[in-house]
């Protein structure tokens, strides 16, 4: 079968890899180079973490994902992840924990509830204050976003599999898996995949509305010389919680630190508004102060602005268009751990080998 993938991001190269491992015939095209540093995968580092909040049907997946990431390496013969462990901390009032809490018990993933004096001894780079609840899994790291897309662009070109940059779609046939390039080319193929990131409703105007791009900004910040390397022995640090919140990124082999801020802007323009303005990381900072311990004689480094695709319920929308194509969107801002994994799923459906609706179903994180 001949297959078109639009987009070279992570669930458009991981498709690729997928169905090329099938036997199938794979052309990925993208409009900018590869890889795309404007993209939604491209920066030093994504986190994969088995905390999910409510969301069961995602923690259940993150062991399959695992194991897709685990036959990514096989093929690539490097392995892009480093494992920190996972800390999640807040108050009893808390509800993202309070849910992880109760979905890692039923699932029974391993964690350990740590006191508020534990987490003093155990992590005293993280200021307790304020907190009264803690949990620590040993579980959970950094996998290396930008090696890792750079990595399966480069073993897909070594395998054939044409990946061609710097290559925009201009419109496409959902009934007959066609695309027209902006340059007036066609690409004929029996399916096609649109996996086009915050770009999607440019491509499939029917999404607009049920996703919308989201510019975020991280702040990627350098601890004082005497504490570096304790906190490249940090685990993740998660203070979320769906109206506030923020993730510490440990400065892993060789990356910088980078915290993040989890509330969604909905705002922006993928292909404009990429500068972040001097003051926009004040919301991060501020937040950094109360929780790391001595934040005040950190440097920041550098900000960078990255999109999500945002689905309202952050439900992944994987869903047929037409007769012969599918679009991989609503990804928001948990869907690079899945990536491989999605990817294999994808090619799986293609194949006639798993049910469609289903898959649908199961994208969006829904269990039963
Ligand atoms: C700041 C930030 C932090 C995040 N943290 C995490 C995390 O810790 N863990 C996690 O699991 N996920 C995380 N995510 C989410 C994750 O990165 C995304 O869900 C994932 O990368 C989406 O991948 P994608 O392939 O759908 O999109 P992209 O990577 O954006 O790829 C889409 C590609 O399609 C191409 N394209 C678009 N239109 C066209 C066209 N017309 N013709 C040709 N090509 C086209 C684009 O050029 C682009 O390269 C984070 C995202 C951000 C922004």
């Amino acid at each position: 079968m001949r297959v078109t993938v639009i987009g070279a991001g992570i669930m458009g190269l991981s498709t690729a890899w997928a169905l090329d491992r099938r036997g199938h015939s794979v052309t990925v095209i993208d409009r900018y180079p590869v890889p795309n540093t404007l993209g939604s995968s491209v920066d030093q580092h994504r986190l994969i973490r088995y905390p999910y909040g409510a969301m069961a049907g995602y923690a259940a997946m993150v062991g399959p994902a695992y194991r897709a990431w685990d036959r990514l390496w096989a093929d690539l013969g490097e392995t892009h992840y480093v494992e920190t462990g996972t800390l999640a901390v807040g108050t009893a009032r808390h509800q993202w924990l309070i849910d992880s809490v109760e979905t890692l018990s039923r699932s029974g993933i391993g964690f350990e509830e740590l006191t508020v004096d534990e987490l003093a001894r155990h992590f005293p780079l993280v200021n307790p204050e304020g907190l009264d609840r803690a949990i620590w899994l040993p579980t959970g790291g950094v996998l290396l976003a930008d090696r890792i897309v750079e990595g399966l662009a480069r073993h897909l070109t070594a395998k054939g599999v044409p990946v061609l940059a710097e290559t925009p779609a201009q419109e496409i046939d959902p009934e007959r898996a066609r695309v027209t390039l902006e340059d007036g080319r066609t690409i004929e193929a029996d399916r096609l995949v649109v996996a086009a990131g915050p770009w999607v409703t440019r491509l499939v105007p029917g999404l607009a509305g049920r996703v919308t791009p989201s510019r975020q900004v991280v702040c990627y910040v350098k601890p004082p010389a005497d504490k570096a390397a304790d906190w490249a022995r940090m685990p993740m640090v998660l203070d979320i919680d769906p109206r506030w919140g923020i993730y510490v990124i440990p400065p892993v082999a060789g990356t910088g630190m980078k915290i993040g801020d989890h509330v969604f802007s909905l705002t922006g323009d993928p292909d404009r508004d990429r500068e972040a303005a001097v003051g926009e990381e004040a919301k991060i900072l501020e937040a950094c102060r109360s929780r790391l311990t001595g934040f005040a004689v950190f440097g920041i480094d550098r900000l960078k602005t990255c999109f999500y695709t945002v689905q309202p319920d952050e439900k992944f929308v994987v869903e047929p268009l037409g007769a012969a194509a599918w679009v991989m969107t609503g990804f928001s801002g948990h869907g690079f751990k899945f990536g491989p994994l999605m990817g294999e799923a994808m090619a799986e459906v293609l194949d006639g080998l798993r049910d469609p609706a289903s898959l649908t179903r199961w994208a969006a994180g829904e269990t039963a």
